[in-house]
């Protein structure tokens, strides 16, 4: 007989995600989580002052209609093929219980963004993780004719920034029509080709969107999925199974507004592009190698100096980058792409540790 008489048998044993930390020195340049340079637009500011606290009263909607409106009429899709979440790892997290229920292994990279591991297995669902190529990047022979119970592609990935062609993603898709495949878009506006014209045509799409990079909103928590109106009812129907209010009013009020300002928008994503292009060529000139970045952020190796050892110098002048401490990746760093101030900085302080 096995004995679970002990009080720690109550808890679930499992190794959960570990997000970036948030330090909080004054004078810090923080690199480490993705999150974008510049604040929101001048009108989610006047959207903030101007709520009514007295409105907290009451309880949202359940499907965050405003927001969920708002976001339907952006892409020029209707409501019903919008899903609105907590952050879109609240919404990865409902996809992951709501689509993939076949009992056979569902795919994704073995490099990846690391929650999709945490979410399969705190699921129980049954997954198989696929090498990238050598040059890092996502194979899509690796996903065509692979029996599987759904598939997740980060495009842009993270963290290696790389993306896939969308011609690439949609024979993907089409070779997999009886599965739910997810393209987790979060960096998309940085540069890489979204999958949404497919939406059209494939009815086991997801499109997944986060206002935490390009909308400077990681503080409120907001991201989406689009998909076919079934997709969308099966991931309502899993959501009113654990919170039937998950989106708040503040949030949906002010994520609303945020999506109004289309230059703003455009504009601090040029401002981004453009300074990433300035700490790629900086870090080359320093000896390191860069991936191709379409994203907000870029991975970086040097052939002589350790990651780990230039992440530690950094964080001594609380220059906070990212280091992974996993087999492959290593011996990369993952650096956000700051204003270029904080990159000239940032390049700076590099030339003197790999003087
Ligand atoms: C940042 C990120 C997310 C989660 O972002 P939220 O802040 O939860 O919206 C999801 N996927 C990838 C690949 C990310 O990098």
């Amino acid at each position: 007989m096995s004995d679970n008489s002990g009080f720690d048998n109550n808890f679930r044993a499992i190794d959960p995600y570990v997000a970036g930390e948030q330090p909080d020195f004054p004078d810090m340049i923080k690199l480490n989580t993705n999150e974008n340079p510049y604040p929101p637009a001048p009108g989610v500011i006047e959207a903030s002052k101007e709520f009514e606290g007295k409105n907290l009263r009451l309880y949202p909607t359940t499907d965050a209609t405003k927001l969920r409106r708002a976001i339907a009429k952006y892409h020029g899709i209707d409501p019903s093929m919008v899903y609105v979440g907590v952050g879109s790892d609240d919404v990865l997290s409902i996809i992951f219980q709501s689509c993939f229920n076949s009992g056979i292994p569902i795919l994704f990279p073995e490099i990846t963004y690391s929650f999709y591991v945490v979410w399969a297995q705190l699921y129980g669902i049954k997954y198989r993780m696929i090498p990238l190529r050598d040059d890092y990047r996502i194979e899509k022979k690796d996903y065509i004719g692979t029996e599987n119970g759904g598939i997740v592609i980060a495009n842009p990935n993270a963290p290696t920034s790389i993306a896939m062609p969308v011609s690439d993603v949609e024979d993907i898709i089409k070779a997999n029509q009886n599965r739910v495949v997810v393209i987790d878009e979060a960096y998309v506006d940085f540069g890489g080709e979204t999958a949404l014209p497919l939406l059209e045509k494939y009815k086991n799409l997801i499109v997944v969107r986060t206002f935490s990079k390009s909308r400077s909103l990681a503080g409120l928590r907001i991201g989406y999925a689009m998909a076919s109106p079934r997709i969308i009812s099966a991931m309502e129907t899993v959501k009113d199974c654990i919170n039937s209010y998950p989106m708040n009013t503040t949030a949906i009020e002010i994520g609303a507004a945020s999506l109004e300002d289309e230059e703003y928008f455009r504009d601090r994503i040029e401002k981004i592009i453009k300074s990433r292009d300035t700490l790629t060529k900086g870090l080359e000139d320093l000896g390191f190698k860069v991936l191709p970045s379409s994203a907000n952020f870029v991975f970086a190796t040097h052939p002589k100096i350790r990651a780990s050892e230039i992440f530690a110098k950094l964080r001594e002048k609380h220059i906070f980058v990212r280091h992974f401490n996993k087999p492959l990746i290593d011996d990369f760093l993952r650096i956000t792409v700051g204003t270029d101030e904080q990159v000239a900085i940032l390049l700076d302080e590099l030339s003197k540790i790999t003087y």
